[in-house]
């Protein structure tokens, strides 16, 4: 540890915790759950609809968990005005290909 980040733990401005690498997490649009990133989908509204997310714009984060919860998906198609069948199997598709 560098002698700089001693004395700030010595001195209480951070915590170990902070500078213990923390796995970076988001928010699952649907269930409000946080997760590791790795495990989430991202996503992002077009005007053509949902797409995976393209690098720019607006993004969300959907959680397997969610995508394999028909309720939660049923839910998200009528947030978003998807054709269901349409939406669950790009979903699906997206969790496939990782
Ligand atoms: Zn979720």
């Amino acid at each position: 540890m560098a002698l700089q980040q001693r004395v700030k733990l010595f001195l209480g401005i951070i915590s170990m915790n902070s500078i213990k690498k923390r796995k970076p997490t988001r928010m699952c649009l649907s269930c409000r759950q946080r997760a590791i990133k790795k495990t989430l989908v991202r996503l992002q509204q077009s005007e053509n609809g949902i797409l995976s997310y393209q690098g720019v714009g607006r993004s969300f984060y959907i959680c397997h968990e969610c995508i394999n919860n028909e309720k939660k998906i049923k839910g998200l198609t009528k947030r978003f005005k998807q054709d269901k069948e349409r939406f669950i199997k790009f979903l699906k598709e997206l969790v496939k290909n990782g």
